[in-house]
């Protein structure tokens, strides 16, 4: 971000989160006062906003995005990206896909 400030943010996926004895803040918190490659880049550094956490659905998971009635998009259909947690280019697409669809269907 510019102004010399940073969005830090931690990404793990929800079984492990479940298994481990830390809650995702203390990791964080580790992460930045204790890590032996990445503390470094923290020197000095005070956080200002406050800690937030959010899901996000990975894809692909074996629930049916499709069904009489019913057609899902984007986060619904759990379309976000599991390499770079991005969801908004999918779900946009996946939208204009389900848009065609329904057109094309709806005129038969
Ligand atoms: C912290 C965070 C950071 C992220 N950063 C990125 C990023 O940098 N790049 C990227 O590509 N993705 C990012 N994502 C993921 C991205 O935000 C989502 O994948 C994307 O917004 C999904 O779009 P969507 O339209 O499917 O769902 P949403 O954006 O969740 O939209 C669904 C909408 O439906 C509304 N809604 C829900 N229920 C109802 C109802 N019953 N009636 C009417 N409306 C309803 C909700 O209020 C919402 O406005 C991030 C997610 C998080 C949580």
């Amino acid at each position: 971000m510019s102004g010399g400030l940073a969005n830090v943010g931690l990404g793990i996926l929800y079984e492990k989160m479940k298994a481990s004895p830390d809650s995702l803040f203390a990791m964080l918190q580790q992460i930045i006062h204790s890590h032996p490659a990445l503390s470094p880049r923290f020197a000095g550094a005070v956080m200002l906003g406050k800690f937030e956490a959010h899901g996000l659905p990975l894809g692909p998971d074996s629930k049916a995005i499709s069904g009489t009635g019913l057609l899902l998009v984007g986060d619904a259909a759990s379309l976000v990206d599991p390499f770079s947690g991005e969801g908004i280019g999918n779900a946009m697409v996946s939208g204009e896909i389900a848009a065609g669809m329904i057109r094309r269907h709806s005129q038969q």
